[in-house]
């Protein structure tokens, strides 16, 4: 019976809405146990709802025993995020990024790591989304982004080499943050110039609600810093979000270099992207390359930057490292 309800809840929504896309989507715990805490009833029919959001055929979920170990993940890293942070388990990873035609580094990539002493090296792809759907990712960014500003002004006072880093924001960053405010602040305290940091957002990010994000971004960009659209090609791409507005660099996503022995599929897709947003005015850069081969048709087809195993693993901030 909830089925149908939830059917005829959704082409209600359909009928009323104009301008923008509202997908309902449902999480369904059948509670057996009528002793059991409504709060817990509720929660596991949150995660249920939570584990087919970027499903777009899916409508609903059903609770099930697989879903209680997401569960139990996903409340360990909200129960532990803040000792992690406190204890420094906690901290960026550095991946390289080289211009194609010299092959040397000109930028690098901060990119989370939780490394738990009991556990282990936990990935970012297990510990963002959780802390998005909880609104909490803020904290990591704005620990990332301390670290980051606070390494580099240790550098300038031992007189090092330098050259710029990019940062990850999420979507949640800009709605619950004042960004452009926080990051002046930050700069200032670790006095830092702002052209050594540019921020990456992913495509989808720009997708979900685009007029505000992107209002916050050309502020960031007036005050001096550069927008990397990060991912390009991997969602919903839309084109006009090249055509409306400015960013300084496009990341095209590492999944067109799939079956790049088999098929010149993603080559001919390559190519065309990459003369394209080099036509806009926009740097260009392909991330996810591992190969020489993929390295050397990346340079002929007049790729900028190249990013990806074959240039380097992201690794642990050594005190010296060259360049950062
Ligand atoms: P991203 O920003 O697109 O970063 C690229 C991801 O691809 C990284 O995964 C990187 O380790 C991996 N990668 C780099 N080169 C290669 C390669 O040659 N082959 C393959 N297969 N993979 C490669 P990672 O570090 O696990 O991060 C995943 C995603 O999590 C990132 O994707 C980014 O969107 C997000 N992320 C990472 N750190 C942060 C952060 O501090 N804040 C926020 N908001 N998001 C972050
Ligand atoms: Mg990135
Ligand atoms: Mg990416």
């Amino acid at each position: 019976q909830v089925i149908p309800n939830i059917r005829s809840i959704r082409d209600r929504i359909k009928l009323v809405q104009r301008n923008i896309n509202i997908e309902l989507k449902a999480g369904i715990y059948i509670c057996e146990n009528e002793d059991m805490d409504v709060i817990r009833c509720c929660d596991r029919a949150r995660v249920a709802c939570i584990s087919i959001k970027k499903m777009y055929d899916l409508e609903y979920k059903i609770y099930d025993e697989e879903l209680g170990g997401t569960l139990r993940k996903m409340q360990q890293i909200l129960d532990n995020l803040d000792e992690a942070l406190e204890k420094k388990y906690i901290q960026g990873y550095y991946q390289p990024i080289v211009r194609a035609y010299t092959g040397k580094v000109c930028a690098w990539e901060a990119l989370v790591r939780w490394i738990d002493p009991v556990k282990g090296m936990i990935y970012p792809n297990e510990v963002i989304p959780v802390l998005e759907e909880y609104r909490l990712i803020p904290k990591i960014d704005a620990f990332v982004m301390e670290e980051v500003f606070s390494k580099y002004q240790q550098q300038m006072r031992n007189k090092r080499e330098s050259v710029p880093v990019s940062i990850n924001l999420s979507r949640i960053d800009f709605e619950v943050v004042h960004l452009a405010s926080f990051i002046d602040e930050l700069m200032e305290k670790y006095d830092c110039p702002k052209d050594m940091f540019h921020f990456e957002v992913t495509e989808s990010a720009l997708m979900e609600n685009p007029q505000f994000i992107l209002e916050q971004i050309s502020k960031l960009r007036e005050k001096g810093y550069q927008i990397w659209m990060d991912d390009f090609g991997s969602g919903y791409s839309s084109l006009n979000l090249l055509k409306d507005h400015q960013f300084d660099l496009v990341k095209i996503d590492m999944d067109f270099l799939r079956d790049f022995d088999t098929t010149e599929k993603g080559k001919i897709i390559l190519r065309h992207i990459v003369s394209m947003i080099k036509n806009l005015n926009i740097h260009t850069l392909v991330e996810g390359v591992e190969t020489l081969e993929q390295f050397e048709f990346l340079r002929s087809i007049g790729c900028e930057m190249i990013q990806g195993y074959l240039i380097g693993r992201p690794m642990p901030f050594i005190e010296g490292l060259e360049c950062i």
